[in-house]
């Protein structure tokens, strides 16, 4: 229904309302709060240091205001809360002064500083407030209070609007479920936390369960889409398996099975292969690309950079050396003619398989049969390529590669019907990497145990969050750390530096440096995280580590460890060992990515990929994983129970998301 409905609104709130995507009565019922304020007075005697303060008190003196620069203002008054008279300060809202007349009561909402007896406000409240109150909190816009939010969605509210639930009866009574309407109402009018997490609960468990249907219809449905029609000489597979200077890990084996029963089965393989740096997946592509080769297809290998994709080209030709497949690179940096000649021979076929970035698939690039698409890193793409190729009228099988391991139901969650294999064993002869955490004071310890890296003539790396001093934190940065190894090392050995804000060329000729060992300590920031391998380093030095997010940690530790050499990551921190403590004990990415699943509200790990349908008002698939879980045993279930082609409303709702898929 239409917001011009609601009495009273009129077109600028409408016009504002907008902007916040709530178009119609049901989009503002369900803008929920993204928070509340739970109003509650402290009670003073029992806060420690620190606490978050609500308390009610009358101004006792006329308010100061300093000016401390021209961003940053300061008032102050003391502040009678009955038992005692307290200090007030906020900050930069000098404009309250006028309104703070001595005896006027006031709701003081901030920190509790128990050394000085006084309060950090963050809030000043005028007026009544009743002595326990849930406060609903809204996103809002330039012009639109929290306070008219609401007011609209009261009234919203008490025209009793019919709404779609979406959940089946049976779900409802198992789970002695509210009804969504009565959700909704507490949801924005809470009286008492208990009845607003059952609110809650209800509402994140419906779009949950929504998803998880959409989900599991998706991968049970998905062998509609056919792939190519292949013969392979399995003996020819065997035979190029056995002419790699090394055995198979298991897992890298099974990987290999999975993807030939993909092959020759008719349906279109969508598979993705995860597994730790170092863990062997590019043989895996290798195998793949031969066997697509033998069924007569063309193949491309794509990765996020050009350095990788040369690196892998290199790798490829050491491979195929003896099996006739011809391979090709393509570039940025190729000159116009050379182009041309390298695309008209894809075109005509005189190319197996072509390796690059993403420039593999702009338009003028034609191939004469391609079969087989591997993205290596696909996490790093973000954009499903799979319509990319669709749109050229290209079906081919697509196999991804990914370092980044993701705990299985989550990834079921976010890549949808993809298949997936594990890469968990890592081949023979590599050590674990024996990682310990240092406190700051500890420095000596660690130059010592550097030290004793260096004189066995390996590299080490040291990473700082920083380039930097900055103003607002007392963070490490690489400057600083450049001044302190060479007080250390300096006389003896070569330190580097490398960071982002350098050009491409610096930071390529102080990598060769580094990998022609002739710098021997590299200082740099996270860049180092991407694409590179120095056998020789064997030492990983993280300061302020808990800066980082347990999976950034692990991939900056996989940097050492890939040689026969016993390596080391010292990670020093003066805080947050809880999590550093994870990779002290582990080097299995899979371990480390399952909990850092449980243990962070959000993260860089998932910031994989947003797909179009996984848009949740109030669902968080982290913080809900148990529920999420649940919605998915109870959807499969359903599933299975239920003749869903025939139930117009629930294939309603699926049809949407498969259009959208
Ligand atoms: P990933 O792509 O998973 O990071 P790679 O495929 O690059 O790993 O493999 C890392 C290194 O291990 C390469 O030098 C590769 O030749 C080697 N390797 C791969 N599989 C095995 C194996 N089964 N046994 C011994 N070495 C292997
Ligand atoms: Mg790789």
């Amino acid at each position: 229904m239409e917001l011009a409905f609601l009495k009273g609104l009129g077109p600028k709130n409408i016009a504002l309302l907008h902007k916040l995507k709530i178009e119609s009565l049901e989009d503002l019922m369900t803008f929920y709060p993204f928070r509340y304020n739970f109003i509650k007075r402290s009670n003073i005697n029992t806060l420690e240091d620190h606490d978050t303060i609500i308390i009610d008190g009358v101004i006792e003196d006329f308010p100061k205001v300093f000016y401390i620069n021209k961003k940053l203002n300061k008032l102050s008054f003391r502040f009678n809360i009955g038992a005692k008279i307290v200090g007030v300060t906020i900050f930069n809202r000098a404009f309250l002064k006028r309104n703070l007349t001595v005896g006027k009561s006031l709701t003081i909402i901030g920190k509790w500083d128990l050394k000085h007896n006084m309060i950090v406000a963050s809030e000043i409240r005028f007026g009544k407030l009743e002595r326990e109150t849930i406060e609903p909190i809204y996103h809002t816009t330039y012009g639109l209070s929290n306070s008219s939010i609401q007011k609209w969605i009261t009234a919203c509210l008490s025209l009793n609007l019919e709404v779609e639930d979406y959940l089946p009866n049976e779900i409802i009574s198992q789970y002695h479920f509210l009804s969504k309407m009565d959700a909704i109402k507490i949801i924005h009018h809470p009286n008492e936390i208990e009845s607003l997490k059952k609110a809650r609960t209800r509402l994140k468990y419906e779009e949950l369960f929504l998803f998880m249907l959409k989900m599991n219809y998706l991968i049970a449905n998905k062998s509609i889409t056919l792939g190519l029609k292949r013969k392979i000489d399995e003996k020819k597979v065997k035979l190029f398996i056995d002419s790699l200077p090394f055995s198979l890990t298991h897992d890298q084996q099974k990987a290999i099975d999975d993807i030939y029963l993909d092959l020759i089965s008719p349906k279109r393989m969508n598979r993705l292969i995860q597994g730790d740096v170092g863990s062997g997946k590019t043989v895996v592509s290798i195998v793949a690309i031969y066997i697509n080769y033998l069924s007569g297809y063309q193949s491309a290998l794509m990765a996020p950079t050009e350095i990788l994709a040369k690196q892998h080209y290199e790798t490829l030709n050491k491979f195929y050396e003896k099996f006739g497949i011809k391979s090709a690179l393509l570039t940025g940096k190729m000159k116009v003619k050379e182009r041309k000649e390298l695309l008209s021979r894809l075109k005509n076929g005189e190319i197996d398989v072509i390796v690059g970035t993403h420039a593999l698939f702009t338009d003028d690039v034609i191939y004469q049969n391609l079969g087989l698409v591997i993205t290596d890193e696909q996490h790093r793409f973000g954009v499903n390529q799979r319509s990319n190729l669709k749109n050229k009228g290209y079906t081919p099988d697509v196999l991804y590669m990914s370092a980044t391991p993701i705990p299985r139901t989550y990834a079921l969650t976010l890549y949808g019907d993809m298949d997936i294999s594990n890469i968990k064993t890592m081949p023979n002869g590599r050590k674990e990497i024996i990682t310990s955490i240092k406190g700051e004071k500890d420095i000596k310890d660690v130059l010592q145990a550097m030290y004793e890296q260096l004189q066995l003539h390996h590299q080490i790396y040291v990473v700082a969050p920083l380039i930097e001093e900055s103003e607002n934190s007392d963070f490490e940065n690489v400057h600083h750390l450049e001044e302190k190894m060479n007080l250390a090392f300096g006389k003896l050995y070569h330190i580097g530096v490398l960071h982002g804000k350098m050009k491409d060329t610096e930071k390529e000729n102080i990598m060769n440096q580094f990998q022609e060992n002739e710098i021997q300590i590299l200082i740099s920031t996270t860049v180092i995280e991407v694409g590179i391998d120095v056998k020789n380093a064997t030492m990983m030095v993280i300061f302020d580590s808990y800066r980082f997010g347990l999976s950034a940690l692990h991939q900056l530790r996989g940097r050492v460890g890939r040689s026969e050499f016993q390596s080391y990551c010292i990670l020093i921190s003066n805080r947050d060992t809880k999590r550093l403590e994870i990779l002290s004990k582990t080097n299995d990415g899979f371990k480390i990515s399952e909990e850092d699943f449980k243990l962070r509200g959000s993260g860089d790990l998932f910031g994989v990929r947003q797909s179009g349908d996984m848009t949740f008002h109030l669902a968080d698939l982290k913080r809900d994983y148990n529920l999420l879980l649940r919605a998915k045993e109870d959807s499969l279930a359903y599933l299975k129970n239920h003749d869903i082609e025939k139930d117009d409303k629930m294939l309603s709702i699926l049809l949407d998301s498969i259009i959208q898929a």
